[in-house]
């Protein structure tokens, strides 16, 4: 048994210690500053600093934290600004990210004064604090300060810059110090000249894709607002200089719409990147068009979670290297404050970005469900666990040619399709595949729309086919929307539409859809290819 008294003792002595003795820094004591006649730059600590104030003046509002550590130690400082800060509420949700390069300081500076605009304005009576308040009350807004701190300390001990773009981590094999964050992101890593693979390059890749840790905390917290298979972020504004330029995907290839964007995703991006482009007086094009760049993070975000993601490159339009990168601090006010209204627009297109397209298009595409099937949406392939097909079951990805195969896709690349590896049918029973639950309007009609294709042998029986149904959360069908049976015929596969109104008795229920292929019998041919699955209003 220990000493109480001895016990208290030492832990005195212990808070004394640790009171007394500096706490292990993994960073210099006394950071390098910005010089004198650019103060009103913010420095990491600074930065670190003014946020704690604000959201120390703002706690309902504003909630401060890091989304991980850079190769130096430095935590990646974000805040999220909402009505009810750490909760989720399920509101459309907009990131914006600054300084992925070191030198490029006025990117940080645009993200410390997106969180000043709407804690500062938060409540006010104006026009801006009416607009800024509803906002803020119907969105949950993430604001990533410096992607690289390192790199900016860094850029700061020089007299009075370095010109450092990269991060501080060194490259293995090599002396050469710093990767490009900017090119370290996983979708199309150094696929296509866009990036250098020589260590020390300005633009240096990484020796692999998310090498860079801080490129690893950008992607694991966009990945976590990914809740019951949707992504929360519609969109995203990340923050560089120079040129004064509104960027949209994909910066990996000259190719204004390839195949891995939608048609109406490229419209969407267009018509956005004009209007905010239009209200800065920066001009509006493809990433691609500046410059090819492969492994950025725009054409990640765009790929794998399917967000309008755009890169603002900032003043100025252009000038010598140190021109665009350090422009005196008397402009940071006037050049954050003109982007003022491309940032509001951003907030206020995240409920329904397609709206910007058009009616049909945003009542199309931001009902109770939408899928094109070009990224993961979390269906899941037999959801109860009681298929019978011995082969064929549902995949999502492109379809393969095969017997009764259609290779297309109605829209983008991707569709779900049975028995995805040509020749694969469904054989021996059913394959189902069950969509995230929603939940219907709870008043007025709502309608199932997709498009599908199925392709049936001539053996294929009455009992065989395809059918798409709505069930509840316990598996039992609520309705069948569509049935289509073997009748001793082959059908051809072909592309067609499916609409179909659904039942008042469902309003405000809890569903899913779910897709059934049934071959009872091993020597018939089934297969069936679903795309753009929504479920609207009306
Ligand atoms: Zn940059």
């Amino acid at each position: 048994m220990r000493h109480p008294r001895l016990a208290t003792s030492f832990a005195l002595l212990l808070t004394f210690l640790s009171l007394a003795l500096p706490a292990p820094l993994p960073v210099v004591a006394r950071a390098p500053d910005y010089p004198a006649p650019d103060a009103r730059y913010h420095s990491y600590p600074e930065m670190v600093r003014h946020i704690r104030q604000v959201a120390a003046a703002h706690p309902d509002i504003v909630r401060i934290f890091s989304i991980g550590q850079t190769h130096e130690g430095r935590r990646i400082w974000s805040a999220e600004i909402s009505d009810r800060v750490g909760v989720d509420e399920g509101e459309p949700e907009v990131l914006f990210d600054g300084l992925h390069h070191a030198r490029e300081h006025l990117s940080a500076e645009m993200a410390i004064y997106i969180l000043d605009l709407l804690a500062g304005r938060y409540g006010h009576s104006t026009p801006l604090g009416e607009r800024v308040t509803k906002l803020v009350d119907s969105r949950r807004i993430w604001v990533v300060f410096m992607v690289d701190p390192d790199g900016l300390q860094h850029d700061l001990t020089g007299s009075p810059y370095r010109s450092w773009r990269r991060n501080r981590q060194p490259t293995p094999g090599s002396r050469a110090v710093g990767t490009d964050i900017n090119r370290n992101y996983g979708y199309r890593f150094g696929c296509c000249g866009g990036s250098s693979g020589r260590p020390g390059a300005w633009d240096y890749r990484g020796p692999r894709p998310w090498s860079s840790q801080e490129a690893r905390a950008m992607r694991d917290f966009v990945n976590s607002r990914v809740v019951d298979g949707r992504q929360r972020i519609r969109t995203h504004i990340t923050f560089h200089t120079a040129g004064e330029l509104v960027l949209w995907p994909y910066a990996y290839t000259r190719m204004d719409r390839p195949s891995d964007m939608t048609a109406l995703d490229h419209a969407t991006f267009r018509a956005m990147g004009k209007a905010m482009a239009a209200s800065n007086g920066y001009r509006a094009r493809q990433s691609s068009d500046l410059y090819l760049s492969d492994g950025d993070l725009i054409d990640w975000m765009y790929h794998r979670h399917r967000i309008f993601s755009f890169t603002f490159e900032m003043y100025p339009r252009g000038g010598s290297a140190s021109a665009r990168h350090y422009p005196p601090d008397e402009v940071i006010r006037r050049e954050t404050t003109r982007n003022r209204a491309a940032v509001l627009y951003l907030l206020e297109r995240a409920q329904c970005p397609y709206a910007v397209v058009g009616k049909r298009a945003a009542r199309l595409n931001c009902g109770p469900l939408f899928d094109d099937f070009e990224t993961a949406r979390g269906w899941r392939a037999d959801p109860w666990g009681t298929d019978t097909a011995r082969d064929g079951r549902w995949q999502r990805g492109r379809a393969a040619r095969g017997t009764f195969q259609l290779r297309s896709a109605s829209s983008g690349e991707s569709v779900l399709v049975t028995g995805r590896a040509g020749g694969r049918d469904v054989d021996g029973g059913r394959a189902s595949i069950r969509s995230p639950f929603f939940r219907l309007p709870s008043s007025g009609r709502a309608t199932l729309r997709l498009r599908y294709w199925v392709g049936l042998g001539a053996r294929a029986r009455a009992g065989d086919g395809f059918s798409v149904h709505l069930v509840d959360a316990d598996g039992r069908r609520l309705v069948t929307l569509l049935r289509v049976r073997g009748d001793g015929h082959r059908h051809e596969p072909r592309w067609q539409s499916l609409v179909r109104a659904l039942p008042a008795r469902l309003e405000g229920r809890r569903v899913a859809v779910q897709l059934e292929a049934v071959d009872t019998a091993a020597d018939a041919m089934v297969e069936a290819g679903v795309d753009q699955v929504r479920v609207t209003r009306g």
